[in-house]
Parts: structure tokens; sequence; C-alpha cells
């Protein structure tokens, strides 16, 4: 088999949560170029319905929009009985959906804390088991997180405490199922991006340049279509071997 073939994902589905925006649009679009049909779920219903229809004109893929809210476990039994619906099969699953808010930790309220938790730690755990349920019925499948290089580094000039600690809880989540999971052919991986210029990194701010962009061997952040080959690869059998691991993706900026 040549070696690029090893990167197609045709003939699967892959589900992308928060697919409509930011870099979850980039990898909903980059896995559709990729052969996948793709069923991007989120809160904003329209938002995913208006841009799978995009996708599929774009890619010729089957792409269809879900209302999918990850801290809701009904919802997320929802989206994947309706990616089964749509396309007859799920085998890949992209945890994108995120939140973050910066406070310092000492004015944090609760309710906060607990939401940023809810969707980055609880939300991808809620979704990995029950899709997991699923592909191991299947007979496998793959499961791709987004962690964050807030796993490993403290951002700044910005607190964001409860956003740190729950990537740190998704890199090593992500290393434990994939070691319970493997036997059943599930492989899980995770990305730890760097800035990228979404809603969510506002690169672009004065305020954060000297720290998020001077600082960095690089010297820039990087695009949503920058991150988004890394999870093709991941969803693929180019990365067959590959299970547990973490890649990150940050233009150097861990190095310093
Ligand atoms: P955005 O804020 O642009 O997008 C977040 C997406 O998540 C939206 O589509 C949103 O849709 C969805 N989402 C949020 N809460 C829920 C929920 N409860 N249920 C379902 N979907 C939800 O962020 P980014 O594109 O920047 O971030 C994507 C991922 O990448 C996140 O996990 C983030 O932590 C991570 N990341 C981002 C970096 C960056 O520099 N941008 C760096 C490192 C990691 P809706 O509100 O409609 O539900």
């Amino acid at each position: 088999m040549n070696v690029l073939d090893t990167f197609s994902l045709a003939g699967r589905t892959a589900l992308v949560t928060g697919g409509y925006r930011g870099l979850g649009l980039a990898f909903s679009r980059g896995l559709a170029q990729a052969g996948a049909d793709v069923v991007i779920g989120a809160r904003d219903v329209d938002a995913c319905t208006e841009v799978a229809a995009q996708l599929a004109a774009e890619t010729g893929r089957t792409v269809v929009g879900t209302a999918l809210d990850v801290t809701d476990r009904g919802s997320v039994q929802a989206a994947v009985d309706a990616a089964l619906a749509a396309t007859g099969r799920l085998d890949v699953v992209v945890n994108n959906a995120g939140a973050c808010i910066h406070r310092p930790a000492l004015e944090v309220p609760d309710e906060e804390w607990r939401a940023v938790f809810d969707t980055n730690v609880d939300g991808l755990w809620k979704v990995s088991q029950v899709a997991a349920r699923h592909l191991a019925d299947a007979g496998g499948g793959v499961i791709v997180n987004i962690g964050s290089i807030s796993a490993e580094i403290v951002n700044r000039p910005q607190w964001q405490p409860a956003y740190n600690a729950s990537k740190a809880a998704v890199h090593q989540l992500t290393r434990s199922l994939a070691a319970e999971w493997a036997p059943l052919g599930i492989r899980v991986n995770a990305i730890a991006p760097g800035y990228v210029r979404t809603e969510m990194a506002p690169v672009d701010d004065p305020a954060f340049k000297p720290r998020w962009i001077d600082d960095a061997p690089m010297q820039r952040y990087a695009l949503p279509e920058e991150i988004a080959p890394t999870v093709v690869f991941l969803a693929s059998d180019a990365s067959s071997f590959m299970t547990g691991s973490v890649v990150t993706v940050d233009g150097g900026y861990t190095l310093f």
C-alpha cells in the first residue's frame, strides 16, 4: 500500500464535537477531505447544520449537523445515534468541544470551575464512553482528544486555573482509556496545540502578544488548518501503532 493511502478515511464516519467553528471546523473539513463522512455536533444546531451543508457541497461527502451538549449524557447518546442513522457507522470521534475562562484563582467561583470541568473533562468522558460502547461492539475505532499545551505549562499573562487543570486531566484520561481499550481495538490519542487563532484564543490582542507570540520560538500563532493534518493522521491507519500518545503541535512554544 502507498504510504499516502494509509491517511485515507474513505468509508469511515467521524463525529466532531464543536465541529462548526475554530479548530473543530478545520478538523471537520480535513476529515471530509480525507474521505470521511462527518457528523458535526454542538449546542448551536443551526450553525452545525449550516456548516455541514457547506462542507458537503465542498467535499462531496455526507456531512450532517446534529444537536449535541457534551455535558448531557442523553444528548451525547442522541448524537451518536444520529451519526449511525445518517451514515450507518461510526469509526472516529474527535473530542474537540471545549471552554476556557480567564480569571485569577482567588476569584474563580465554583460555578465557573464546574462549567469548565463539565465541558472539558466530564463532557469528553461521556462522549468517549458512549461512543466506545459502539466502537467496541463494531470491532474498534479511534478517539482523538484535543488537549492543550496548558496541560504542561501555565499560560500567562492571563490566569486560567480550571482550564489548565482540565486539560491535564484530558491528557491523562487519554492514556488511561488507551491502555484499557487497546484490547477492544480502540486507539485513543490526544493533540496538545499551542496558540491557534480562534474565538477562544484572541491571539491578535496586543495584551497577549508579548507572552503568547514574541516568547515563542517561531514567533507566530497557528491557523486551525495547521492542526487539522495531525487529526487526520491520528484518525487514520497512518497512526495504526499509536495509542496513548499526546502529540504537541505548538510551534515550539513549550521548548522554553
Ligand atoms: P471555540 O471557542 O472557537 O470553539 C469551541 C467549540 O466547542 C464550539 O463549537 C462550541 O459550540 C463547542 N462547545 C462548547 N461547549 C460545548 C458543549 N457543552 N457541548 C457541545 N459543544 C460545545 O474554541 P477553539 O476552536 O479554540 O477550541 C477547540 C478545542 O481546542 C478546545 O478543546 C480548546 O480547549 C482546544 N485548544 C484551543 C487552543 C487555541 O489556541 N485556540 C489551544 C489549545 C487547545 P457551542 O457553543 O455551539 O456548543
